[in-house]
Formats: C-alpha cells, sequence, structure tokens
C-alpha cells in the first residue's frame, strides 16, 4: 500500500515498524462542542484508513485521545480555553461538558459506523504521565520555566518546522491583533507544556506538580497518551490538516526530544470539508452537525458516501445539492443489491472472477487510499458478468472497509417491500384477521370457534404455529 506521508511530501510505500502490525494514533475531538461534519470528515477518512489496514491483514492497535483541558482557541498558546468556554456557555462544569460531548461524538461516530479505536483516553486522566515527559524534558535542557509556565524551547531542535509550508514568519502567534505577545517565550516557535500562570485565573480544573499547580498544554497530550499506548515507534498519526501546524509540529518536537529518536514514519493529514462561504464553524453560520443531517432526513451513512466520493487530501465543499446527489447514488446502489439479494442464489462464490474483481478495488485504495476510485470498483462489480452470490460475497467484504451499510440497507429495503406486498394481497389480510379472531377466542376460552379457526386456514393450505411470541403462520 502507498500513502501520502506529509513529513516526506511523497507517496510512500507503507511499511510498518514490526511487520505484520500497525500502531495508529488518532487526535482526537476537543469535547467542548458537538463535532461538525467538517471534524468527522477527518474521523471518516481515518475510519477508512484503520478498517482498510485491517482488510489488508494488519493487526493494527490505534489510539485517541479526548481533549477535555489545554486546547486554547488559537490552537497556539493565545485565546480562551475552549473547554471553560464551553462550559460558560451552558452554565456546567467542565468535566459535564467534557462527558456530554464525548458520549455525543461517540454516538455520531456510531451512526457514521466510525469504530471506536482501542483505546480511547481522556487527557485529564493521563496527567501523570505529562509531568514526568515534561520534567525529562526540563532536565534534557529542552524545556525552561518562565514567569511560572513550562516552555518548550525550539530553539535547542535541529530542524523545528518539519511539515516544511510553515516557516517562522507564518507564526503569527503572539503577533496577532488583539493577542497578547507572551514576553515569557524565548523563540517566537516556543509552546507551553505547563501553565501554572495564565490569564485564566477560573480554570477550573488544576493539578498539582513539581511548577506549581496548573494544567497541561494542548499538544503534550498527544505525544504521552501516543507513547503510553504505543511506545516510543509510532507507524501512523492521523488528523485533520489544520492540525499539522503548531499540533503535530510540536508533538514531534517534544516527542523526539523526549525518546531521542525517529518518532512516528507515517504522518496522514485529511484536508478540510468547507461550506460555500468558507471555512466551517461552529459559531458562525449554519452548525452543520449530524443531528442536524438527520432531522432534515438524511441518513447519516449517506454522509459518509459523501465523504468516500473525494480523495481524503483534496479540500471538499460540502452542500445540499451535492449531498442529495449522493442520496440518489447511495438509493440507486441499495436498489441493485436489493435486486441481487432477492435472486436467493446460493451457487458457490467464483473465486477466480472474485480475486479478478477484488484488485480493482484493493487498487484503489493500496493508492492512497482512493475512496472514490474504490466506489467505482464497487459499481464495476455490480455490471460484472458474474453469479449474484460472488457479486454479494464481494459487495460484503468491500463494505467491511467502506461502511456504508450496503447490505443492511438492501435487506432492510426487500423487508418493507414485503411488507407492503402482504398489507395489499386480500390472502394474508384475511390470515392475520382471522389469527387476531383465533387469539380473542381463546382468551374468552372458546376453544369450538379456535379450532374452527385452524381447520379453516389448514384447509386452505395454511398452518399456524404458536409461539411465546404469539402465532406465526405457514403457507404451504
Ligand atoms: P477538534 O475537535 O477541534 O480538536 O478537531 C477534531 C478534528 O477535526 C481534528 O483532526 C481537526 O484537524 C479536524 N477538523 C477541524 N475542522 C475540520 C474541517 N473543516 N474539515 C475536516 N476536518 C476538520
Ligand atoms: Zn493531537
Amino acid at each position: 500500500m502507498y500513502i501520502y506521508n506529509s513529513l516526506s511530501r511523497k507517496k510512500e510505500e507503507f511499511v510498518p515498524n514490526v511487520p505484520g502490525k500497525v500502531n495508529m494514533y488518532t487526535c482526537g475531538p476537543t469535547v467542548y462542542h458537538y463535532a461538525h461534519i467538517g471534524n468527522l470528515r477527518s474521523y471518516i477518512m481515518e475510519d477508512i484508513l484503520e478498517k482498510y489496514l485491517r482488510y489488508s491483514g494488519y493487526d493494527v492497535k490505534r489510539v485517541m485521545n479526548i481533549t477535555d483541558v489545554g486546547h486554547l482557541t488559537s490552537d497556539a498558546d493565545e485565546g480562551e480555553d475552549k473547554m471553560l468556554k464551553g462550559a460558560k456557555r451552558e452554565h456546567k462544569t467542565v468535566m459535564e461538558i467534557a462527558k456530554f460531548y464525548t458520549d455525543a461524538f461517540f454516538a455520531d461516530c456510531a451512526k457514521l459506523n466510525i469504530k471506536t479505536p482501542d483505546v480511547v483516553a481522556p487527557a485529564t486522566s493521563c496527567i501523570d504521565s505529562f509531568i514526568e515527559v515534561i520534567s525529562s524534558l526540563l532536565e534534557k535542557g529542552y524545556a525552561y520555566e518562565a514567569g511560572g509556565n513550562i516552555y518548550f524551547d525550539t530553539s535547542k531542535l535541529k530542524q523545528y518546522y518539519v511539515f516544511n509550508d510553515f516557516k517562522e514568519d507564518d507564526l503569527a502567534v503572539g503577533v496577532r491583533e488583539g493577542v497578547e505577545a507572551d514576553d515569557n517565550k524565548r523563540n517566537k516557535a516556543d509552546f507551553v507544556l505547563w501553565f501554572t500562570k495564565s490569564k485564566f485565573d477560573d480554570q477550573e480544573l488544576k493539578w498539582d506538580s513539581p511548577w506549581g499547580i496548573g494544567y497541561p498544554g494542548w499538544h503534550i497530550e498527544c505525544s504521552c497518551i501516543s507513547m503510553k499506548n504505543l511506545g516510543e515507534y509510532l507507524d501512523i498519526h492521523c488528523g485533520g490538516i489544520d492540525n499539522a501546524f503548531p499540533h503535530h509540529t510540536n508533538e514531534i518536537a517534544q516527542s523526539e526530544a523526549y525518546i531521542g529518536h525517529k518518532w512516528c514514519n507515517y504522518w496522514f493529514h485529511v484536508h478540510h470539508l468547507n461550506t460555500n462561504s468558507g471555512k466551517m464553524s461552529k459559531s458562525s453560520g449554519e452548525f452543520l452537525t449530524v443531528s442536524l443531517l438527520e432531522s432534515k432526513g438524511y441518513d447519516p451513512l449517506v454522509y459518509r458516501m459523501f465523504c468516500l466520493q473525494s480523495h481524503y487530501r483534496k479540500s471538499l465543499v460540502f452542500s445540499y445539492e451535492n449531498l442529495d446527489n449522493t442520496v440518489t447514488a447511495y438509493n440507486k446502489l441499495v436498489a441493485k443489491i436489493s435486486a441481487l439479494i432477492a435472486q436467493n442464489d446460493e451457487s458457490a462464490v467464483d473465486t477466480e472472477s472474485a480475486d479478478t474483481l477484488r484488485r480493482g478495488f484493493t487498487d484503489a485504495l493500496d493508492n492512497d487510499l482512493n475512496t472514490s476510485l474504490a466506489i467505482t470498483a464497487l459499481y464495476d462489480l455490480l455490471k460484472a458478468k458474474v453469479s449474484a452470490s460472488t457479486k454479494l460475497s464481494l459487495i460484503k467484504e468491500y463494505d467491511a472497509v467502506l461502511g456504508l451499510g450496503l447490505i443492511e440497507a438492501a435487506e432492510k429495503q426487500l423487508d418493507e417491500k414485503a411488507d407492503e406486498a402482504k398489507s395489499d394481497d386480500p390472502f394474508i389480510t384475511e390470515i392475520e384477521e382471522l389469527i387476531k379472531k383465533r387469539r380473542d377466542a381463546k382468551a374468552a376460552k372458546d376453544y369450538a370457534t379456535a379450532d374452527d379457526i385452524r381447520k379453516y386456514l389448514s384447509e386452505k393450505g395454511v398452518t399456524l404455529i404458536d409461539t411465546p411470541e404469539g402465532t406465526k403462520y405457514k403457507i404451504d
């Protein structure tokens, strides 16, 4: 498999540190509000990557943090703590906000068929390991104390701007209008590892530390949670493209300073979902959430398909018009699969043809996770001249990666059709009415009527079967 590595800015063959095993880390959500569908685009594409690695035979361990402390509105060291902002907005405690929006996040993920990572760790549960790593960075001379806070000293590194599209001039932090420069920093790019003194006197969550009572910066949590659960050698680190700088740049700086060698080999960045008016936002314009889409009648899996129709390294524009086109495409796919299931083809799968067809799917995903071509491979399969059983077997395989719930949706459609057909059939209506009449007769101990009904139906070829859930029937 080839994946694009933001670190080398090239497509590279994926080779894990340990053959057959993949360690994967994902930056989790900041749980101060609902996730918008842009955030969820990143998690959908990361889910596909994980599922495809598993499909390809790798033993994957995936870890994700939950940011419930330390993420400031600027992504760097300026602005308000997002969690505190959420708590104030809703007149709740930070922990109440964190619990509510963590649950909401996983509820959205479930609707989108996004698998929960093997390990999910809230930052507030890992304070000890942050303190341990920060202490070591101080000892090694990579960090310094100033004005009560602990900072990472970026001048100690050979190369700080590893995702080279960024350079010092772009570093607006501290020079942006309305943002106060932090005079404690020795270098403009330095970042906070631990706050004890800050402008947030009302910071709710604080912990004791060797440097006084305070709280961690955002970046240290991902380095520590990853290293604690996945060790010093990470295969893949994922996140939205906005995380490349400063968040991931800072993660690399502090992790490699701590362990003394290269940390993560592949950096997988998902580009943004935007609206026609620009950046997706939780505070202005329509706040696009999964629940909002559902309230407008959209199946969340249609949104998943919408994401898969584009490459993860291209920004994607969301519009209801585009989503409606995906609804049509999804429904057509489901209808075609329903027709295949209805054939009740129990013949053996044609493994030779399946191997050839499967290649279209794996070639697409092996080429930097080209999900739109993988969907094309699904259409090609539907058109192929092979048996329904072969097609269905491959659709099940593909959908274990794509996660579009295609077989389930097709079966549901068939059940609904069967129910509709039944309700239109006078014979079925008569059977169901007689079953009700027989139940009432039995309740009234009128066994003669109940027996007559059984006999009458039996003569018409209908066998009644009494079960604990009620009376079922079989038509000969
Ligand atoms: P946050 O909850 O702000 O920490 O963000 C959660 C994830 O969503 C991170 O991986 C971000 O990089 C990603 N993200 C933020 N905005 C977007 C967007 N518009 N499109 C895709 N991913 C995004
Ligand atoms: Zn992170």
